[in-house]
């Protein structure tokens, strides 16, 4: 096997695939309701990856050192084929670990079995308050805080434990829920990730002063409950972990504004209509589906990814304080998180 390397060393391991722009939420830090009301704002069915290109583009990219497969949105789980793609992924030799991000409106409790039957490895579930009338706001539909938990129960019932629970934390949003988060999820067995808020896409509004640094969200919580340092699992772990003194489990923090980690990136990204991302925040991607549309085998497709890979230089996160922002960027739905 092949391990190919960018500019900056960094080799290519993890793949995140956005598996459609939709959505049946509109967060406020991702896709506003104000901004994407109408459908108008999405590619058209046709132009999404089918499940047959999705399963190409990976075995194709499994053979230039990926391993880890995230299914991203929007929300996957508006993909009625999800198990099937799993199944199918997971049948990929190289393959070792498919995980999946979801909002959990949509994970009952048979979903949640098939997925995990099917081959899925780990899921992460996002939440941003536990308290009904702020997460409605923030969800924009007003879904309720405790169907999510429930989606999360789904999940670790099938096998699907521990369950990742993803926060992001916005100042005077929901920075008062970093604290009961906490405290919920303290010896479930579930990992809180608190993530700074990031200037994804050009429609959040985002500004600086509406991130609440990691040391703060650290200095929050130990000055309840005393915590600790846990070593990365693997290189390029994004979160920093921090164990609980008390034994109650663990937290992670990302902090992708504040602390950049792209030294160690080594993901790639598909946008849901087949582009090659080499960075959350690239405004241009080679589009894969358009080659296999074309005609181009799996080893045309490495051919190119490779070739791109290794001209990778992309470093957004670390340059960001000196440059100004880019005005093109695309949308977090766009390239899956
Ligand atoms: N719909 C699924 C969900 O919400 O879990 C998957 C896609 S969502 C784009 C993936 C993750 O990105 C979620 O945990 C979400 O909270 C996070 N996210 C979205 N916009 C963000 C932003 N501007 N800053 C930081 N994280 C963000
Ligand atoms: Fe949908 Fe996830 Fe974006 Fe929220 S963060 S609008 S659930 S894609
Ligand atoms: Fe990776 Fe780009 Fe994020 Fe840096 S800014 S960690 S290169 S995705």
């Amino acid at each position: 096997m092949d391990i190919v390397r960018d500019r900056f060393n960094r080799p290519l391991q993890d793949l995140r695939i956005s598996l459609t722009d939709r959505c049946n939420f509109r967060c406020v830090y991702c896709m506003p309701k104000e901004v994407f009301g109408t459908p108008t704002h999405f590619m058209p069915p046709e132009d999404a990856m089918t499940r047959q290109e999705i399963v190409t583009l990976v075995r194709a990219l499994s053979g230039l050192g990926v391993r880890k497969v995230r299914l991203t949105g929007g929300e996957p789980l508006l993909r009625q084929d999800i198990v099937p793609l799993v199944r199918d992924l997971a049948g990929i030799a190289d393959i070792d670990d498919i995980a999946l991000t979801t909002n959990g409106s949509t994970l009952t409790r048979a979903r949640a079995r098939s997925l995990k039957e099917a081959g899925l490895h780990r899921i992460t579930v996002s939440i941003d308050s536990l308290d009904p009338e702020r997460f409605g706001r923030i969800n924009g539909v007003g879904f309720a805080p405790d169907r999510v938990l429930e989606a999360i129960d789904n999940a670790a019932e099938a096998g699907l434990a521990p369950v990742k629970v993803n926060v992001v934390v916005k100042r005077g949003l929901n920075d008062m829920d970093i604290v009961p988060l906490a405290e919920h999820f303290r010896f479930s067995g579930h990992t809180v990730r608190y993530i700074e808020y990031m200037d994804v896409g050009t429609s959040n509004g985002w500004s600086r002063k509406d991130i609440v640094p990691a040391a703060e969200i650290l200095q929050r919580l130990s000055s309840r409950w005393p915590l600790h340092p846990v070593e990365p699992l693997y290189y390029g772990e994004v979160a920093s972990r921090y164990a609980y003194d008390d034994g109650a489990g663990e937290i992670g923090i990302i902090a992708s504004v504040t602390r950049p980690f792209c030294r160690q990136c080594t993901r790639a990204r598909l946008s849901a209509d087949g582009r090659l991302l080499l960075c959350l925040f690239a405004e241009h991607g080679t589009n894969l589906r358009d080659m296999l549309r074309n005609g181009a085998t799996e080893q045309d497709i490495m051919n190119t990814v490779r070739q791109r890979w290794e001209g990778r230089e992309d470093r957004y996160s670390e340059l960001r304080n000196g440059n100004p922002r880019a005005s093109k960027r695309l949308e977090m739905f766009q390239i899956g998180g």
